[in-house]
């Protein structure tokens, strides 16, 4: 990103402080693609939601953005109360550039369907990485720290009431563990002081439909969770 388009975005002043001036006086080689992703990094911290949406999709921190058609941000209700976290955007959200408009996204809407919660409406959809990791692998840890300052500042602006974690790259990323996502089930966890509940991806449960009944139970247990935080009672 050079100076003209941080300073549109109000960012230079920032980029600056933080000691980055702009892609365009980096040397050549892999500085120069590290360099504005540093800056992009800390003004995330600072954008609001348009600004964080321009950072993403012009974003180059990690190797994914070589390969994909955009950047899939996220969508969905900016207040909450619900998010959920997935993995990362696969051929079709690369294509269209929404999150989980797949088969995946095709049961998670029925998912939140089931529980009363509509995409868009009560509920925000982001992944830990937004660029499609080639052929849909799970993408490495440089990868989701390269990308946390957008998923951070989303959450952040969303605030919601409840983080839904699907599969293990959500855990991983938003609970920093590295324990089972069944060993998770069932208990309210928290992401800086967020409630957070653990279910499985649902690319999982595409391919393990005998898992099906306990995402389902996850949910009634979200939903439980979300209505006693919004009430103020003990998780
Ligand atoms: N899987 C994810 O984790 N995210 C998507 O957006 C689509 C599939």
């Amino acid at each position: 990103m050079d100076d003209r388009a941080l300073r549109e975005l109000g960012l230079l002043e920032i980029s600056r402080w933080y000691g980055v001036e702009s892609g365009a006086a980096l040397p050549k080689g892999e500085a120069e693609v590290a360099q504005p992703a540093k800056a992009e990094i800390h003004a995330a911290a600072n954008a609001d939601w348009d600004q964080l949406r321009t950072l993403a999709m012009g974003c180059q921190a990690c190797g994914l953005c070589k390969q994909r058609k955009q950047a899939v941000f996220g969508v969905g209700a900016q207040a909450g109360p619900w998010m959920f976290v997935g993995e990362g955007p696969g051929a079709d959200e690369d294509e269209q550039g929404e999150p989980f408009v797949g088969q995946a996204g095709k049961l998670l809407d029925n998912m939140l369907a089931a529980i009363g919660c509509r995409r868009g409406q009560d509920s925000y959809i982001a992944n830990v990485v937004k660029c499609r990791p080639p052929a849909n692998r799970t993408p490495t840890a440089e990868e989701a720290a390269a990308c946390a300052p957008f998923l951070d500042r989303q959450i952040e602006l969303v605030a919601p009431k409840l983080i839904v974690a699907l599969g293990k790259s959500a855990v991983v990323r938003l609970l920093g563990t590295d324990a089972s996502v069944a060993s998770l089930r069932g208990k309210v966890h928290r992401y800086r002081e967020i409630p957070v509940v653990v279910t499985y991806h649902p690319a999982y449960l595409l391919r393990s439909l005998p898992e099906k009944s306990k995402a389902w139970e996850d949910l009634v247990f979200a939903r439980k969770v979300l209505r006693a935080a919004t009430a103020g009672d003990p998780l």
